[in-house]
């Protein structure tokens, strides 16, 4: 039987939930007979593939790159997983919200630059008006909170939607399944 298409994205986050995903330490290895890792910050693939199973998805949604990306990831996913309280419910991105993209660009790039004062056109994409959690965009099948979520609870939430096993974290809401 073939392993699932396992895929985990890095939106507007910090990467501090992919480090916890790492902190699995020699678990990864038992995830990794289960599972191919075919897109992740962590892997080569530079293009989302047509099929995904399951999609861990860090962080919230701040640009039209974020945007387009969530979008196109939902399309091509059965399980999208929002993963980190950033993803869940904006968190640390969505503190700019009061303040608008302007103000958070002119502090980022006149105020603390000291030299090449300019904001950038170019690998900088645009910031949407307000930082959103991903639900808000499209549909999420999976909550999984925590600023990071544990070592432990990615390996229980993981294997348990590997394996089909009953998800059994107090904290972990489950959505669509
Ligand atoms: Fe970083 Fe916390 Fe956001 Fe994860 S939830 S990306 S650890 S700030």
């Amino acid at each position: 039987m073939s392993k699932l298409k396992l895929a985990t994205v890095w939106l507007d986050g910090c990467s501090g939930c992919h480090m916890s995903i790492l902190d699995m330490d020699e678990r990864l290895l038992e995830i990794a007979e289960l599972v191919d890792v075919v897109y992740s910050p962590i892997v080569d693939a530079k293009d989302y593939p047509d099929h995904v199973d399951i999609a861990l998805v860090e962080g919230a949604v701040a640009s039209v790159d974020d945007e387009k990306k969530i979008r196109k990831i939902r399309a091509h996913t059965k399980l999208l997983v929002a993963m980190g309280d950033c993803a869940v419910a904006g968190n640390v991105p969505s503190m700019r919200n009061p303040f608008g993209p302007a103000a958070i660009l002119d502090r980022a790039y006149f105020e603390n630059a000291t030299v090449q004062q300019q904001i950038p056109c170019v690998v900088v994409p645009k910031l949407l008006k307000i930082v959103r959690p991903i639900h808000e965009f499209v549909h999420v099948d999976v909550f999984l909170p925590g600023c990071p979520p544990s070592a432990d609870t990615f390996y229980t939430a993981i294997h348990a939607l590997i394996t089909g096993e009953p998800v059994n974290i107090p904290a972990l809401t489950r959505f669509g399944a």
